[in-house]
């Protein structure tokens, strides 16, 4: 789950990280007034949308006087934000985040995840703040200093030193910056999250240091213990699609082509995907019915595919393992018909009752068009939409 760098902020406000004076805001007149009441004399105009490259989309601007902070407010409320992570067509802006403006003498980066390969925590620190990291990755690796966190122990004092040594804080602030490192990697440990970002941390002219972004992911297997951050949603920001279908407990995420996939188990998911693509097609959609799929769920998960305009015809591949092929064809007949089906349905089954499923769903009277491997229903289904 992701939150707006306003909440981040919040968030690090309570773990003792200094962040700048600022005031959310969902209007322009409210935008004034909260900059009225911050004072100034400079202040931030952002964007509040859940992706990151704001700053290069015209979603940050610097606003020098109150008149400043009504221009920049109005042209940003309401604008479609293009950002190299919000996909062509962009992120509508509903909310702002008026900010005191800070002194910046250095920007640097840091980010903390999860490191799978090693099982510990890596904080990622850079001179190199501001800047997209993945070019920083991709042109001067050199310039990001990895520590890996054993969880159990936390950040040791060495650890911090090396970090903000590496990236070249100045002696003065150096005891500061380590704080801020232990702090930040405790808000990733107490708060569960699965990245903590901050672009840029920066070292200001008076020379404390300050987090300027926050960007953050929180697991969702862990939000059951976190009712504070769940608080903190915005579904505007995310797909309804997969909302809706986070309500029925399908596993779902939208995907650019035209072929609706359901399937049950992310590996089968997984492993259709790859045959629809290699077959010439592209996939709509992941969409894993899980392995208690009643006819209800499956009607539910028809219903999210054909909401989506782009699909052209539908996939359907099980694996009747403990879920019975023949549960699965009740779940397809009563769905078709109360969608009212209205592209091709193409229908791989194998497993337990295969045959019984199979029959139900020849003599339904459906225009169902019936394969049995993978290839064949890939075909079908491309050539279907061909
Ligand atoms: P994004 O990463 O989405 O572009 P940031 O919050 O990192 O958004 O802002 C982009 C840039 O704008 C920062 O790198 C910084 O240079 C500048 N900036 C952001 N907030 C402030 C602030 N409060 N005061 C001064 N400059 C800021
Ligand atoms: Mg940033």
């Amino acid at each position: 789950m992701k939150i707006h760098e306003y909440q981040g902020k919040e968030i690090l406000r309570q773990f003792n990280v200094p962040v700048p004076n600022g005031i959310p805001v969902f209007s322009v007149d409210e935008a004034v007034a909260a900059a009225e009441k911050l004072g100034g004399p400079v202040w931030v105009v952002k964007a509040q949308i859940h992706a990151g490259g704001r700053g290069k989309g015209g979603g940050v601007k610097v606003a020098k006087s109150l008149e400043d902070v009504r221009k920049y407010s109005t042209d940003i409320l309401g604008m479609m934000l293009k950002t190299h992570q919000t996909g062509p067509e962009g992120q509508l802006v509903r909310r702002l985040l008026i900010e005191d403006g800070a002194d910046i003498k250095k920007e640097y980066y840091v980010g903390i995840l999860t490191d799978r390969e090693t099982q510990k925590v890596v904080v990622m620190a850079s001179s190199e703040g501001g800047m997209d990291i993945e070019e920083v990755a991709a042109h001067t690796p050199e310039k990001i200093i990895k520590e890996f966190i054993n969880p159990l122990e936390g950040m040791t004092e060495a650890q911090a030193s090396n970090l903000v040594k590496g990236i070249g804080v100045p002696e003065a602030s150096q005891a500061q910056a380590k704080e801020v490192l232990v702090n930040l990697f405790k808000t990733y440990m107490q708060t569960d999250a699965s990245l903590v970002e901050i672009n840029p941390l920066i070292l200001e002219g008076n020379g404390n240091i300050k987090a300027l972004d926050a960007k953050f992911n929180f697991d969702p297997n862990a939000l059951f213990r976190h009712p504070e951050i769940v608080a903190y949603r915005d579904e505007a920001e995310e797909d309804p699609a997969e909302i809706e279908a986070s309500k029925f407990d399908l596993a779902y995420i939208s995907l650019d082509g035209n072929i609706g996939c359901l399937v049950n188990g992310a590996g089968l998911a997984m492993a259709t995907m790859d045959t629809i693509k290699l077959f010439g097609g592209e996939p709509a959609n992941f969409l894993d019915v899980g392995g208690g799929a009643t006819a209800e769920k499956v009607t539910e998960a028809f219903k999210i595919m054909l909401k989506n305009e782009k699909v052209k015809a539908i996939l359907v591949n099980i694996f009747g393992g403990i879920m019975r092929c023949d549960v699965i064809a009740t779940g397809i007949i009563t769905a078709c018909k109360a969608v009212n089906l209205s592209v091709p349905l193409v229908v791989r089954m194998k497993g337990t009752n295969e045959d019984i499923g199979k029959k139900m769903l020849a003599e339904s009277g459906l225009p169902i068009i019936s394969a049995d491997t993978m290839a064949e229903a890939a075909t079908k289904v491309v050539a279907s939409v061909k």
